[in-house]
């Protein structure tokens, strides 16, 4: 590697933000205050200012911006290579999406369901109309937006991203992508020339099960300006506490991952060789890592997501095989360093009834495929 090259992906998450230190400490300060005394030897009034991005070196009210919210727009400009915006969740980024770039029309396919309730409301009022992805070819016109979650939730498996862009272009579409499921270094979307990328940053980047966030991602630096603009009154900025914790995560995000991956992609593997084992129980698996089509391998180069899902036989094994897990946790959500397990039925009102998704954490991967194992071995002896 050439000595002045760009700093890679582990590097960038521990110094992408160092240009916004602001005191000598090594770790960045928690900043619980509201509000900020104004510089009295700079003081511009607001009309006079050219743009707003004053407020990240000089910051004002919280809402607006404060230090560790400047600081993860650094940092995740840098490692989802384009200009970010920070929320407070995953659905207030995706939301202020849907807000600035006020589509007629929007095509949704398999998502998040809170996205597609999102959707919903806009609706509900008469702003919008919501399609299908099969209707892009019938409706879509120019400045609509079709969306698409990829890896998707709570399947794991993958669409063909450079498809949906193609058919999307071809009529003027702004195609949205939600790689919650894959951030890098699994999956580069801007790779696939997609126009606005989104994140809950709930998930893997966050990764401890204890900060709500999303962000959202263009290559536009004035777009990424007017929605930090609208996000003041939507009054969805990122917390103070939540920004701090998010740094912190981001400084493990890229060994956590990858761990999850390469583990959740031999779990997968385990139940897929022993099928014959748990015919009682296991019905179907999805993960992209079963999917043969070759645009999986070219989106997700550097790994499969560390989310899976199994379709069980009846809804009694769905409800007991949580129980019977050690270390897999039965609660909703994905990405922490924690296993997760949850009978999808309990949050997702738009899904097939006796689906268990599984989201792998950082444990031992053989600890987790020998629970899975007893587990499953008991359901399939008891004949639930
Ligand atoms: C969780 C999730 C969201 C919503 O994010 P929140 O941070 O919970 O608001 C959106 N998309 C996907 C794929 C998710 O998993």
């Amino acid at each position: 590697m050439a000595i002045n090259s760009e700093p890679d992906l582990e590097t960038l998450l521990i110094h992408g933000d160092d240009v916004n230190n602001r005191v000598t400490d090594v770790a960045p300060p928690i900043n619980i205050a509201t509000t900020f005394r104004y510089d009295n030897e700079d003081l511009i009034p607001w009309n006079e200012r050219g743009d707003l991005s004053f407020m990240e070196t000089k910051p004002i009210y919280s809402r607006l911006a404060h230090p560790n919210s400047s600081r993860l727009e650094t940092l995740f400009s840098k490692i989802l290579d384009g200009n970010a915006v920070i929320y407070n969740s995953g659905v207030s980024a995706f939301f202020a999406a849907m807000t600035y770039f006020n589509p007629k029309r929007v095509f949704l396919g398999q998502n998040y369901h809170g996205c597609t309730a999102a959707v919903n409301i806009l609706e509900r009022n008469g702003t919008l109309k919501k399609h299908t992805h099969k209707e892009i070819e019938e409706f879509a016109q120019k400045g609509d937006i079709v969306h698409l979650e990829s890896p998707v939730n709570p399947y794991g498996t993958s669409y063909d991203i450079e498809e949906f862009v193609k058919k999307a272009h071809s009529k003027g579409v702004l195609v949205m992508i939600d790689s919650t499921f894959a951030p890098p270094p699994l999956q580069y979307v801007w790779d696939f020339d997609v126009d606005i990328v989104m994140h809950s940053a709930t998930k893997f980047f966050g990764g401890h099960s204890d900060l709500l966030s999303g962000v959202l991602v263009v290559k536009d630096e004035n777009i990424a300006k007017d929605l930090r603009e609208d996000r003041i009154y939507l009054g969805t900025n990122i917390a103070n506490l939540e920004s701090y914790l998010l740094l912190r995560s981001l400084r493990t995000f890229e060994m956590r991952i990858l761990k999850q991956s390469t583990s959740a992609t031999q779990i997968v593997k385990f139940l897929n060789d022993n099928r014959h084992k748990f015919n009682k129980v296991l019905k179907e698996i999805y993960h992209s890592s079963l999917q043969k089509e070759d645009f999986v391998k070219k989106q997700l180069k550097g790994g499969y997501t560390p989310v899976f899902s199994i379709v069980l036989h009846n809804k009694e094994q769905c409800k007991a095989l949580p129980n019977l897990l050690k270390y897999f946790i039965h609660a909703t959500s994905l990405g922490g360093v924690e296993s997760l397990i949850e009978w999808r039925a309990l949050t997702d009102p738009y899904i097939i009834q006796t689906l268990i998704r599984v989201s792998v954490g950082c444990e031992n991967t053989q600890d987790l495929i020998n629970d899975l194992d007893q587990a499953l071995t008991v359901i399939q002896l008891k004949q639930l």
